[in-house]
């Protein structure tokens, strides 16, 4: 069903479940002195009103008019059932998906670029530094930054930068600068180039190049795509438009599902139905899904580690894969960070999110056989979701059981069409890591906090 725009009301605030968690989490610590962080601490990266939200309790935290504004040119974005791809499974599960390509930029990432770029703006900054995998989160703050009337420096990880070029031009065009990561502008960079010269980069180091360059200038700062709570908390606008989409089509979710990279399109949707559980004692499952060529959920160890590879950002505890751990180059770029978002890994702790893996292939399969059915061809990594609920569809038809599925299709895939050309060609591998080579990853976590 379509959730058309005029008949729906805005979302005024967005829900932050540091409110509702059934324990407290780990504090983020100092990376120097291990200590729990203060406000102060982030000042030299962040935005007042950004570090507040980050710390904030507050179970609803408004949206600011102006951030509104840019909202509606997209949202609410649509819930459809799957009427198609169900008939394709001869499934009795009903499955819906809430699609987040339909904003400008093509994913859900916009939802915060969107406000970070505000608060910036308001508190005098003039330019934003950042790093991108993929090139969603770069776009997106690019157009943001265009919007807000910033300057954007984006560190891309070099494996992307030379594989998609059209990112590049796409960000460019908004008038941000981008930049191949490791590069020889920064320290973090230029260490990493002296030991790797051929480094296909990683997140880790990109965000270290990123921080450093935040950190030197007043009038910079840096911004973040995913895995931190101010994140999580701008992509619960997604699920607050689906709790009441699902009304309309007087429907709730028995799975919600969403594929993981840093957690935030997960959390996004998933959050507001995770308080209604809590509130309600509801029996909703919730699975997040990761590609096995980084498994951080499910193979990675619940621990405190650093956000980047120089160790410049504060230690939080998260599932994580250790921040030396260089994934390969498989074609879901967004998927490849070693570690996860605080609040996903200790709701996971908690066994409130169960996760998952699946390998490269069958997720180009099912994606492929989604877009068949439905007409949109998702992005490699909304693959994993699309996965997840056909698997779950498929164990519906098995069991004869009507369950409703929903999931998130974070974004579209018409800028990765060299991934569908490489996978129609036959190109595409499985990459499975030995376990001694995790082992020896999570070897490099930090000690002693
Ligand atoms: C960035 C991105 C992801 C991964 O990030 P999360 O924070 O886990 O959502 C997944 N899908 C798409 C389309 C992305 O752009």
């Amino acid at each position: 069903m379509r959730h058309e725009a005029h008949s729906a009301r805005d979302t005024t605030a967005w829900y932050n479940i540091n409110a509702d968690l059934p324990e407290p989490m780990a504090p983020v610590l100092h990376p120097a002195t291990k200590q729990a962080i203060t406000p102060d601490d982030l000042a030299p990266i962040f935005p007042r009103a950004v570090i507040e939200q980050e710390m904030s309790a507050e179970r609803e935290i408004e949206i600011p008019e102006p951030v509104r504004q840019v909202y509606r040119q997209w949202r609410p974005s649509p819930l459809f059932r799957a009427r198609r791809l169900e008939r394709a499974l001869d499934t009795p599960a009903r499955i819906y998906y809430k699609y987040e390509g339909v904003s400008p930029a093509g994913s859900h990432k916009p939802n915060t670029a969107i406000p970070q770029a505000y608060y910036n703006q308001q508190e005098g900054v003039k330019r934003i530094t950042t790093e991108t995998g993929a090139g969603q989160w770069g776009s997106s703050l690019a157009l943001a930054g265009s919007f807000f009337g910033l300057e954007i420096q984006v560190f891309m990880v070099r494996v992307s930068f030379d594989g998609k070029p059209y990112r590049r031009a796409y960000m460019e065009a908004f008038g941000a600068r981008c930049i191949a990561s490791p590069s020889d502008t920064t320290e973090s960079g230029r260490a990493i180039l002296a030991e790797h010269p051929d480094s296909s980069g990683s997140l880790g180091i990109a965000i270290s190049e990123a921080v450093e360059l935040a950190a030197q200038r007043d009038d910079t700062k840096y911004a973040l795509g995913s895995v931190l709570n101010h994140v999580l908390l701008h992509q619960t606008v997604t699920g607050l438009e689906c709790i009441r989409q699902m009304q309309m089509a007087e429907d709730y979710p028995d799975l919600v599902i969403g594929c993981t990279g840093g957690g935030s399109n997960f959390a996004g949707l998933a959050f507001p139905f995770l308080y209604e559980k809590l509130r309600d004692g509801l029996g909703t499952k919730f699975i997040a899904v990761e590609p096995s060529a980084c498994p951080t959920l499910t193979k990675g160890a619940f621990a405190y580690d650093f956000g980047d590879t120089a160790h410049l950002t504060p230690l939080v505890k998260m599932y994580s894969l250790g921040s030396g751990f260089v994934p390969p180059g498989f074609h879901a770029g967004g998927l490849r960070y070693h570690g996860m978002a605080p609040q996903i890994s200790h709701l996971t702790k908690l066994g409130l999110i169960a996760p998952r893996s699946y390998n490269q292939l069958e997720c180009f399969d099912a994606g492929i056989r989604f877009a068949k059915a439905e007409g949109i061809l998702p992005a490699p990594e909304a693959n994993h979701a699309v996965r997840a609920a056909i698997h779950e569809a498929e164990r519906c038809r098995e069991n004869g059981e009507s369950k409703a599925i929903l999931f998130n299709l974070c974004g579209h895939g018409h800028f990765d069409m060299q991934a569908y050309i490489d996978y129609q060609a036959g190109k595409l591998q499985d990459l499975v890591y030995a376990d001694s080579d995790i082992a020896m990853a999570l070897a490099g976590l930090p000690s002693g906090c």
